[in-house]
């Protein structure tokens, strides 16, 4: 598997996360977490952003 660590794009639709910009991601990197005791492949409910933070003001 390669290492891709700085070659990506991250595409995001979480317009109240204070790193959103325009539909893309403006960190360099992120890093996603499984949601805990959640097994049923729905992928809303399997994991989620946990670089998020709350946009100011909302
Ligand atoms: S930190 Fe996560 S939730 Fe926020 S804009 Fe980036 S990918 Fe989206």
């Amino acid at each position: 598997m390669s290492h891709k660590k700085g070659k990506q794009t991250i595409g995001c639709e979480v317009n109240g996360c204070a790193f959103w910009e325009n539909q893309y991601c403006g960190l360099d990197g992120i890093k996603v977490t499984p949601c805990q005791h959640v097994n049923n492949g729905v992928p809303e409910d399997e994991t989620l952003c946990a670089s998020y933070s709350k946009k100011q003001g909302r």
